[in-house]
């Protein structure tokens, strides 16, 4: 038998959580985010040197501007990363929002900017904007929501000088 509309079957479908429940769910959330963001670390630390991937890359220059269209609050701090052929090959970064779980994932734009500028001996560039895929959520309020952080990226590959 189906839930018929009755008053019962209504206030069980809008019962709101207890505030513990709540509570623990919003702790949990922290845990998983913190996580998240341990496990990003440790694979950075762990990926092979940009001069194995990509031997004929002398440096990378990364640059993050981030704009968020739903909030009237100050962007975050652009960031500008330098990567010489010693550094770790990793290109995905934290989305900059500290209650979010998402990242931005910029290893397909720059395996196309190295692939296509391969054997090339002036720098190449390549530009291109993503959105955050991650969940928000506010620790007070203990409610979810999509990720609304944009990012616009600037990528500039110097070739290895063979002289
Ligand atoms: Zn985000």
């Amino acid at each position: 038998m189906t839930c018929a509309p009755s008053n019962a079957c209504v206030l069980r479908l809008r019962r709101v959580p207890p505030r513990a429940e709540m509570k623990l769910a919003a702790r949990k959330t922290a845990t998983a985010i913190r996580h998240r963001r341990e496990q990003l670390m440790s694979e950075h630390l762990r990926a092979d040197p940009l001069r194995k991937l990509f031997p004929g890359i002398e440096q990378l220059r990364i640059e993050l501007l981030f704009h968020d269209p739903e909030t009237h609050l100050p962007p975050p701090s652009p960031q500008l990363r330098t990567l010489y052929s010693a550094a770790p090959a990793f290109f995905r970064f934290a989305c900059p929002c500290t209650d979010c779980d998402g990242n931005f994932d910029l290893t397909d734009a720059v395996t196309t900017l190295i692939t296509n500028s391969e054997g090339r001996r002036r720098s190449a560039s390549f530009a291109g904007q993503l959105s955050c895929h991650g969940v928000r959520f506010r620790d007070q309020a203990a409610y979810r929501r999509s990720c609304s952080m944009q990012l616009s990226f600037q990528l500039r590959a110097e070739p290895r000088r063979t002289e």
